[in-house]
């Protein structure tokens, strides 16, 4: 009941992910019609539904493109869990400001990116340029492209793929 479902808009864009409760809950209420199963059914005492992979809104929502946001998580994912510095990839990494805070540097995405332990403290409180290094790539927001945001469902749910390419 807690697997994943893609949630379209009127549209097609892809906007959401539900589980599968809430996903059947739309469908039975009207508000939401079945794209694509292949997941089998689900049985009640009465009747049975089938299971949904993705559903489609019936009414356009209106809604700004989601945004990635701004985490540690999704820093590492950004920077593909790699050292910014040395390239390195670490299962200890840290985050690092550009330019350090205390010299004005913001906690934005073009300020942070991902270091090893390593790299941060030898960078210390100075700007990359003073501590003689290197970044790897100028950090910046990532896209805000369906594929982007869905892709760590995208492994699991292949079947999503065609649904999620060119939004
Ligand atoms: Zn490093």
């Amino acid at each position: 009941m807690f697997a994943p479902v893609l949630v379209l808009n009127a549209n097609f864009e892809p906007i959401n992910v539900c589980n599968t409760r809430r996903a059947i809950g739309l469908v039975i209420s009207g508000k939401a019609s079945l794209v694509l199963n292949g997941r089998g059914e689900i049985k009640t005492i009465s009747q049975s539904y089938p299971r949904p992979s993705i559903i489609r809104l019936e009414k356009m929502v209106k809604r700004p493109r989601p945004r990635v946001k701004l985490t540690k998580r999704e820093i590492l994912r950004r920077d593909d869990f790699t050292c910014q510095y040395c390239g390195q990839r670490t299962s200890t990494l840290t985050i690092d400001h550009v330019i350090p805070r205390h010299m004005g540097g913001q906690h934005q995405w073009e300020n942070l990116v991902t270091a090893c332990p390593l790299c941060n403290h030898r960078k210390g409180g100075r700007t990359v340029e003073q501590a003689q290094m290197k970044l790897l790539t100028p950090p910046k927001e990532p896209p805000t492209t369906a594929q982007y945001i869905f892709a760590r469902h995208l492994r699991e749910n292949e079947e999503w793929q065609p649904f999620v390419d060119g939004w």
